[in-house]
């Protein structure tokens, strides 16, 4: 099939772990090399978000990067990309009705794209299908007023919900969100995403450590949402162990980010400044070697819409301490591969790690059934091959062009 993939922030081919860097970067960039690998033919349309970007970039993966003109050709964060998609969808429209390639299906990703996505569709009869990847209903809970996005967003999202041919959703808690939305569970598919196991592995270099000093890691963009706060909280409770926190901008830039000014800053006030370690983000290649270097990963966001950062320490053969909040619900598993705590709780979060570290039979057993459990359900080809199934039944449901210029 010929696959459109739409990601209009999150380019595959950009450098992760800054504030808009992340798990749909990482999505979009395994999917559509293993949607080649399925033999599928697969291009990537993201705004062009810089004048030096070519048109098109083809990848060694297979499928080709397309930049889209729309709004300024410069870095703008995605809460301020609204006002552009109308712009991208008309660009998409005129390219598949006018160019020399048409899709079978589009697979918008985030609902900034499902816009754009949903437009083109309708003046091109090409079917559409949404991953919503995080919920604005979710992040206006937990974040309150300080959720920057536009004013409209639940209200696109429950539209789009209905708009497109079918949402692929990636575990229980949003398919139970999108239902008290009011979107049909007949229109949803669930497709977890999966972890690419060649990269994350339990053999390969790890990075240095202190074998005399247990180690706890936790790893992900530099917001609050992540709960680097809580794991900085919880530390007093468990003594000797180092923290090492991977993510966020560069190391060479991290002095001059605010959170992690403010990170540090508790540290010092909580007495454990001398346990937490800040590296900074690294490359996704690069990653492995942390999670590796281990005892057990930390991961406590406040909410989560799937997680990558859990599968992929299980997938290096790691024990997970993780907050009982979307996605990892479902790849977590309760006194299996790992321990759930309730979110933004660093007093049973503390207790828990301290329990886990004491414990290596634990341990090993819960990294024993992590990588069985990766095995077993957590491959970008197991997820290309159910999406591919999806597309082929959104596919031959033909249907007319809008006669809209
Ligand atoms: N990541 C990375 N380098 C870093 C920190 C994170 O490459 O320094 C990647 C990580 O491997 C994962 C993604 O960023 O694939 C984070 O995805 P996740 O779903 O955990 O969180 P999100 O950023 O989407 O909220």
């Amino acid at each position: 099939m010929r696959i459109a993939m739409i990601s209009e922030h999150a380019s595959p081919i950009a450098v992760l772990g800054e504030e808009d860097t992340g798990g749909q970067h990482t999505h979009v960039a395994e999917l559509a090399a293993a949607l080649v690998g399925e033999g599928h033919d697969v291009r990537v349309y993201t705004r062009r978000d810089s004048t030096v970007l070519p048109d098109a970039v083809s990848t060694p993966d297979g499928y080709q990067v397309c930049h889209v003109p729309a709004g300024p050709a410069k870095r703008v964060p995605k809460d301020d990309l609204l006002p552009y998609m109308g712009e991208f969808g008309s660009w998409l429209a005129d390219t598949w009705r006018h160019g020399d390639w048409t899709p079978d299906v589009a697979h918008a990703h985030f609902w900034l794209s499902g816009l754009a996505t949903v437009h083109a569709g309708r003046r091109t009869g090409v079917p559409t299908v949404l991953t919503y990847h995080a919920l604005g209903s979710v992040k206006r809970r937990h974040l309150g007023a300080r959720d920057t996005s536009p004013p409209g967003r639940v209200g696109y999202e429950r539209a789009l919900g209905r708009a497109v041919d079918r949402v692929v959703v990636q575990c229980e808690d949003e398919v139970a969100e999108l239902v008290r939305m009011g979107v049909p569970r007949s229109r949803m598919a669930l497709v977890p995403a999966g972890v690419n196991q060649s990269v994350f592995c339990p053999d390969g270099p790890v990075a240095p450590r202190d074998p005399a000093r247990p180690r706890i890691l936790t790893v992900g963009r530099m917001v609050e949402r992540k709960g680097f706060l809580d794991v900085v909280r919880a530390l007093p409770a468990v003594p000797d162990a180092e923290c090492v926190v991977v993510g966020g901008p560069a190391a060479e830039l991290l002095p001059a980010d605010s959170f992690a000014r403010r990170l540090r800053a508790l540290a010092d006030a909580c007495g454990v400044a001398d346990r937490v370690k800040l590296v900074g983000g690294v490359p996704r290649e690069d990653l492995a070697a942390w999670y590796r270097s281990t005892d057990v990963l930390v991961t406590a966001p406040w909410y989560e819409p799937f997680g990558l950062t859990p599968l992929e320490g299980m997938a290096c053969g790691v024990p997970v301490v993780g907050t009982d909040v979307g996605g990892i619900t479902d790849t977590v598993v309760d006194g299996l591969t790992g321990d759930l705590v309730p979110p933004r709780d660093p007093r049973t979060l503390g207790t828990t790690i301290r329990r886990l570290l004491a414990d290596k039979v634990r341990r090993f057993t819960y990294a024993t059934a992590a990588l069985d459990r990766i095995r077993s359900r957590y491959s970008w080809k197991r997820c290309a091959e159910q999406l591919g199934a999806v597309y082929a039944t959104v596919a031959t449901v033909a249907r007319p062009a809008a006669a809209v210029a």
